[in-house]
């Protein structure tokens, strides 16, 4: 993929998805993946990147609160979240660390 195009689509909005291989639009097949959902183009199969989840659908990867849900983590634990979040960031997916920013509102 073309470094303008790559860039184009980290940044695009998820609410129009458009193919750079074929040019289909929002037409595309998820594929349900722990911390984000895989998207493929419907026409040709292009990769066509991860959607991030909601923080209400993300999980906690490792410590005290593996594998529950941010949204918990946040209600019951907050203090426990913003230690985390500081402690953990260089370890953490993006799309981990996305949904903890706004769970946390920063
Ligand atoms: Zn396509």
């Amino acid at each position: 993929m073309h470094s303008y195009a790559k860039a184009l689509f980290y940044f695009m909005n998820w609410n129009e998805v458009i193919c750079p291989s074929c040019g289909l639009v929002n037409d595309y097949t998820i594929e349900e993946k722990s911390n984000n959902s895989v998207c493929t183009c419907s026409r040709c199969g292009k990769f066509l990147g991860n959607k991030p989840k909601n923080f209400d659908q993300v999980r906690m990867p490792f410590g005290k609160y593996k594998n529950r849900l941010v949204s918990d983590v946040l209600i019951e634990d907050y203090p426990y979240l913003q230690w985390f979040y500081k402690e953990c960031k260089d370890k953490l997916s993006n799309s981990l660390l996305n949904a903890i920013k706004k769970a946390l509102n920063i």
